[in-house]
């Protein structure tokens, strides 16, 4: 037991290192417009904090999207969950995929370093604490990304961003539990009546036992209609879990997706 708490504090004496390394070596300058930040605790200033547009209410209480002009908004839950239930318990957006947060997430994609992983991982870590703070979690679940895309990329920015929530929440991190058995084709293009159709038991489950009966929180950097989030929520309902609740950082698009999505 010893050994391993040894090894928790000693990563944990990394981390704390690696974020002095990075200070050190960048200046603590705002990573979306370069005005300085020090002293605010933070690598966003509060101008483009301020200008990030945040996914806030009124959205649907169960898929976390927007309600729209069709939506009865005397129901907090929007049409497309009363007509079908999605296959998780909740699921919420942090802020809107555009301007900043987009150059944030695209140079993320390219470039997992520490330093373009923190602010998109602030972000990550405010929309948790916005909505999900009073919920308990056994683990946090990054959505993973088939071997052949991790290996021509080199990481999995979902995992690079749950790192820091899982640093900041003390929740355990479990990138191993869920895997992508299948290469898809990226959503990004498809037609809505295809996202599904190209996800289909897209994911596979390595350990149920350390899923069932469960409350797990699934985890993506991006998302345009939750239909990835849904098959890697599916996936993990299957093998038992209790609770699966997903926070996604950004959200593509406003406009909400057709009916058939989940
Ligand atoms: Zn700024
Ligand atoms: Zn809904």
């Amino acid at each position: 037991m010893w050994r391993l708490n040894g090894k928790l504090k000693n990563s944990r004496i990394f981390s704390a290192a690696l974020d002095l390394f990075s200070s050190a070596l960048f200046p603590e300058v705002c990573y979306f417009c370069g005005s300085s930040v020090t002293g605010e605790g933070s690598v966003i200033c509060a101008d483009c904090r301020n200008s990030i547009r945040i996914v806030s209410e009124p959205f649907c209480d169960l898929c976390g999207l927007p309600l729209s002009t069709f939506d009865d908004f005397a129901s907090t839950i929007c049409g497309r969950c009363l007509t079908k239930p999605p296959p998780y318990d909740k699921a919420r957006y942090g802020v809107y995929y555009e301007q900043s947060v987009r150059t944030g997430i695209t140079r993320l994609k390219f470039h997992s370093s520490l330093f373009n992983v923190r602010p998109i991982g602030e972000l990550l870590v405010q929309a948790f604490n916005t909505h999900y703070s009073s919920e308990r979690f056994d683990s946090i679940i990054p959505v993973p990304v088939h071997r052949k895309r991790l290996i021509s990329r080199g990481f999995n920015q979902a995992i690079s961003v749950s790192k820091r929530l899982s640093e900041s929440t003390g929740i355990f991190l479990d990138r191993t539990a869920l895997v992508k058995s299948r290469d898809t084709a990226p959503q990004v293009g498809l037609p809505r009546s295809k996202r599904l159709v190209n996800l289909k038991n897209a994911f596979n489950i390595s350990s149920p036992e350390r899923i069932s009966g469960k409350r797990i929180l699934i985890i993506d950097d991006v998302s345009t209609t939750g239909a990835t989030v849904s098959e890697a929520a599916r996936a993990v309902r299957k093998v038992g879990a209790a609770y699966v609740a997903i926070l996604v950082v950004a959200l593509r698009s406003k406009n909400r997706p057709a009916e058939s999505d989940f």
